[in-house]
């Protein structure tokens, strides 16, 4: 059931839902299969998105996975490089970076992230509903097998529908699974006894569960009552925001078409082939609404009306409230302004931080709470702590060298081993002769050595007795 039409100048359509009837019940929505340039574009956008799904998993870089989102152990691979705990202020950084990312395209360009790449809309809406009309056909006739009575017919389309539903759901867990494990422990997992991978079983298990669930039933109530960034647009969007809009200056007052008539009324002839195709029920003719999801299908069912009834196409279009209203272009707010130039500055500051992020960070310290130390053979001695971080997939075997002054540099304990994506804690002594020491603090410069190939130097300071 489609909610009733109000007048353009109405709010009251605000204070109902229209996935919900007056008793409080859902209103299950069988949008009718869209059709037209927008909806093709949006299959030319899922293909690609899709590829990115299935392909990506795939592909490697010197063996490591390209993308690697491991929250669980708090590893992260973007691009073949790798993210740990360390990068920690990198991270905090690019999620801010791409908080104020969308709110400056949501001020510009509303939803439309929703409707065009949003996994919940493009699963829902360019696979499993597709899956969907192939099976039962449009919404009509959608409707009327769920009234009908359970015959063999109704009960094989029904168990094929949400059989492949389920394996669907299935393989998207395994994919995603795969962006957070990688593709080989995923494979184990498939291919080991099941009793070796329980906790990745249970994994796999409870996305299927919950993809089906969605894509089967809750559908576009994960848009209109669960997502946040839904929620945000109350307070993100503005008058000057573009969003699918309905240019209610050149369609009203709406009404029939009649053969002959000479039409004074406005250009929307009231076949609510909007309404009917929209994925979340609503009627784009009263207004921006926290339901519309930006899907685009509106805008290609009102094109093709006004194709068959000789009417210019856009009576539904990608506008802004301003737009429609005063007949204006788009307009940069001082909004925009703001939110660009923070844009810029924490892309520059992010830009930076990547460019001097060293493979291998190393830091040294004196030992806190430690002078020096007379050793035999009129040496003196200091004591440091060195820190090591390996933020590539090999390991590392470190030394370290004196490079400004004569003395000797030994490490206590182990070598300067560093697995892959591990950090390490040594400590090491330097002895300089006191005769080699001209002042009370000496300065210090150390080189990090990786095999035979130097690839830091850092400074530091050495105490000793005041010269005599
Ligand atoms: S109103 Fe139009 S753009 Fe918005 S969700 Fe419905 S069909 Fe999609
Ligand atoms: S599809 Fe276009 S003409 Fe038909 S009701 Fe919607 S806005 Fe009016």
């Amino acid at each position: 059931m489609q909610p009733e039409v109000m007048k353009p100048d109405s709010e009251s359509y605000r204070d109902s839902m229209s996935i919900v009837s007056k008793e409080g019940k859902r209103l299950w929505v069988y949008p009718r299969k869209p059709k037209g340039r927008f909806y093709n574009a949006r299959g030319i956008v899922t293909f690609i998105l899709l590829a990115f799904l299935f392909v990506t998993p795939f592909i490697k870089v010197d063996n490591h996975p390209f993308f690697l989102f491991n929250i669980v152990d708090r590893k992260f691979i973007l691009f073949g490089l790798t993210f740990g705990p360390h990068d920690f202020y990198i991270f905090v950084i690019a999620m801010i970076a791409f908080a104020v990312f969308i709110i400056l395209f949501t001020v510009i360009f509303g939803r439309v992230f929703c409707g065009w790449v949003c996994p919940q809309t493009v699963l829902m809406e360019m696979v499993f509903r597709k899956i969907e009309y192939w099976i039962e056909g449009d919404a009509l006739k959608q409707k009327a097998l769920n009234a009908a009575p359970w015959t063999t017919r109704k009960v094989l389309k029904k168990y094929f529908k949400y059989s492949i539903f389920f394996v669907l759901s299935f393989v998207i867990s395994n994919f995603l699974l795969a962006f957070i494990i990688g593709i080989d422990d995923l494979w184990k997992i498939v291919t080991d006894p099941p009793t070796q991978h329980i906790a990745g079983l249970i994994s796999m298990l409870s996305f299927t569960l919950l993809f089906y669930w969605i894509f089967a039933w809750f559908r576009e109530q994960a848009c209109i009552m669960i997502c946040p960034y839904g929620r945000l647009q109350g307070v993100l969007l503005d008058q000057n925001s573009m969003v699918i809009a309905y240019d209610h200056v050149r369609g009203e007052p709406r009404g029939k078409i009649r053969k002959d008539e000479v039409r004074t009324n406005g250009d929307c002839v009231d076949c609510k082939l909007c309404v009917d195709v929209c994925p979340t029920g609503i009627d784009i003719r009263n207004g921006t609404q926290l339901e519309c999801v930006n899907c685009t299908a509106c805008i290609d069912a009102c094109d093709h009306v006004m194709d068959k009834t000789n009417m210019p196409r856009g009576l539904i279009k990608f506008a802004s409230a301003n737009g429609i209203l005063n007949r204006t272009k788009f307009k940069i707010t001082t909004r925009v302004v703001g939110y660009s130039i923070v844009l810029v500055i924490l892309i520059g500051v992010l830009s930076f931080l990547l460019a001097n992020r060293k493979d291998i960070d190393v830091s040294i310290l004196r030992a806190p709470g430690m002078l020096f130390q007379e050793q035999p053979g009129n040496k003196i001695s200091n004591l440091y702590n060195v820190n090591i971080t390996n933020k590539t997939f090999a390991d590392a075997s470190l030394s370290l060298k004196l490079e400004n002054v004569q003395g000797e540099l030994k490490i206590i304990g182990n070598e300067l081993k560093v697995n892959a994506n591990e950090v390490s804690e040594a400590k090491f002594l330097v002895m300089i002769d006191k005769a080699n020491l001209k002042t009370m603090n000496t300065p210090l410069t150390i080189g990090i050595y990786d095999s035979d190939k130097k690839i830091d130097e850092l400074s530091t300071t050495f105490l000793g007795p005041k010269p005599n």
